[in-house]
C-alpha cells in the first residue's frame, strides 16, 4: 500500500474491513472526511470493534447516531473566532489555522464538522488579517498552529508564517499541534525542518494515543525535530476501546518519553457528534490516572485535561490527592496506596 485511503471501497480492498461493512463506511464516508495513511494502515491487524488502530480510522455506524449532549462546536472555538483562521479564548494566546486538511481523519476528532479535504485555507489577505491580528495585541505571547495539520502545508509556505511570527517582537513562542510525525512521518523531511528554524522558541505537540503508533518510523521523525533543537510535547484523546487501559497509557507515555517527547495532555473526549461510543465518564479517567501515578515517572505523567463546552477552556480534572481539615487547620494527603495522612503530621510518621 502506497497511497492515502480516502475511498470505502479502498478500504475494504486493503482488507482493513469486510466487504459486508461497505455500505455502513460508505454512509459515514458522505458525513465525514475518511483518510487512512499507509503507515497507519499497516499497523491495522483486526476490525474496528477490536483493533485500536482500525478504531481511529476505519469508519463505524455509531458515527452516525448522534446523542443529546453532542455538540457540533464542542470547545466552542467558533464564538472566540475575531478574524477568519484565529481562535482567541485565553488573553496571552491564540490558536492560528492556516487550513482544514489532515493527513488522516480520526473518528474521533473534536472539529470533525470543520476538517476535511473540502475545508477551505486561509487565502493571502485573509493570512494577512489574521497576522495583523497578533501584531496589534502585544498581550498575545503563543501563537499555536493546528486546525487541520499545519506541518502538512508545503515547506515554503510553513517557513513564511514562522519567518512572520519569529518577527513580531512580543511572541515568544511559536507552537504546532500536529498527528503527521506519528501517521506520515517520510513527511518530517529536511525542509520541513528547516522551515521550522526561528529565533523564538518553537515546540511541536505530536500527538499519538496508543503505544503501536510509535513505530521506528515515527521515533526517526521525532528524533529529526530533536536534532534541530526543536522541544517536543504530546497530547493524547483517552478513547474507549484505544488507551482506556492504564498498562497501555503506561506503555504510550513512557515509549513517548524515551523518544525524548514530554506528555502534556491527555484529554477526556469531547462532545463531539458521533463520538460517544470513544467516551469514557470523568470518574473512569480519574481511576486510570491514579493508576498511573506511582506505576510510572512523573516524566510520564501528563496533565488530565477537560476542554469545557460553550469556550470555557480548558481544566486539570485529574485526582486530587489533599483536602483540607478545617477543623484541625490542616490537610489530610492520600498516598500511592491510598492511605490517608495528616499534613503537617500531627504525631509519629
Ligand atoms: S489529526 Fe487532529 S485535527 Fe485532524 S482529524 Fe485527527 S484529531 Fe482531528
Amino acid at each position: 500500500m502506497t497511497r492515502t485511503l480516502r475511498q470505502p471501497a479502498e478500504i475494504i480492498a486493503a482488507g482493513l474491513a469486510p466487504p459486508g461493512r461497505a455500505a455502513e463506511i460508505a454512509a459515514v464516508a458522505r458525513r465525514y472526511a475518511v483518510a487512512i495513511t499507509p503507515d497507519m494502515a499497516k499497523l491495522i491487524t483486526g476490525d474496528a470493534a477490536g483493533d485500536p488502530i482500525a478504531r481511529q480510522f476505519v469508519p463505524q455506524a455509531q458515527e452516525l447516531a448522534t446523542a443529546p449532549e453532542d455538540l457540533a462546536d464542542p470547545i466552542g472555538d467558533h464564538a472566540f473566532s475575531p478574524v477568519k483562521g484565529i481562535v482567541h479564548r485565553y488573553p496571552d494566546r491564540v490558536l492560528l489555522m492556516p487550513h482544514h486538511a489532515c493527513a488522516v481523519y480520526c473518528r474521533f476528532c473534536f472539529r470533525r464538522e470543520d476538517v476535511g479535504p473540502q475545508g477551505e485555507s486561509l487565502n493571502r489577505a485573509e493570512l494577512a488579517a489574521a497576522l495583523d491580528y497578533i501584531r496589534a495585541r502585544p498581550e498575545i505571547w503563543e501563537v499555536i498552529l493546528t486546525g487541520g495539520d499545519p506541518l502538512l502545508l508545503s515547506p515554503r509556505r510553513i517557513a513564511a508564517i514562522v519567518r512572520a511570527l519569529d518577527a513580531i517582537p512580543h511572541l515568544g513562542v511559536i507552537r504546532f499541534h500536529t498527528r503527521l510525525p506519528i501517521v506520515e512521518p517520510k513527511r518530517i523531511g529536511a525542509a520541513l525542518v528547516k522551515a521550522l528554524a526561528a529565533a523564538k522558541a518553537v515546540y511541536v505537540v505530536i500527538h499519538a494515543n496508543h503505544p503501536r503508533e510509535l513505530t521506528p518510523q515515527a521515533r526517526a521523525a521525532c528524533a529529526r525535530l530533536v536534532r534541530a533543537g526543536i522541544p517536543l510535547l504530546s497530547q493524547s484523546v483517552l478513547l474507549r476501546g484505544v488507551n482506556d487501559d492504564a498498562a497501555i497509557l503506561a506503555a504510550l507515555f513512557r515509549g513517548l518519553v524515551a523518544m525524548r517527547v514530554k506528555p502534556y495532555y491527555l484529554h477526556h473526549p469531547d462532545l463531539a457528534p458521533g463520538t460517544g461510543h470513544f467516551r469514557l465518564s470523568l470518574g473512569e479517567g480519574q481511576a486510570l490516572m491514579r493508576r498511573l501515578r506511582g506505576r510510572v515517572s512523573g516524566l510520564c505523567q501528563p496533565n488530565y485535561v477537560l476542554d469545557l463546552p460553550g469556550g470555557h477552556g480548558k481544566v486539570p480534572v485529574g485526582p486530587c490527592y489533599a483536602e483540607p481539615d478545617e477543623e484541625a487547620g490542616s490537610w489530610r494527603i492520600e498516598d500511592l496506596a491510598g492511605r490517608r495522612h495528616d499534613y503537617p503530621p500531627r504525631g509519629e510518621v
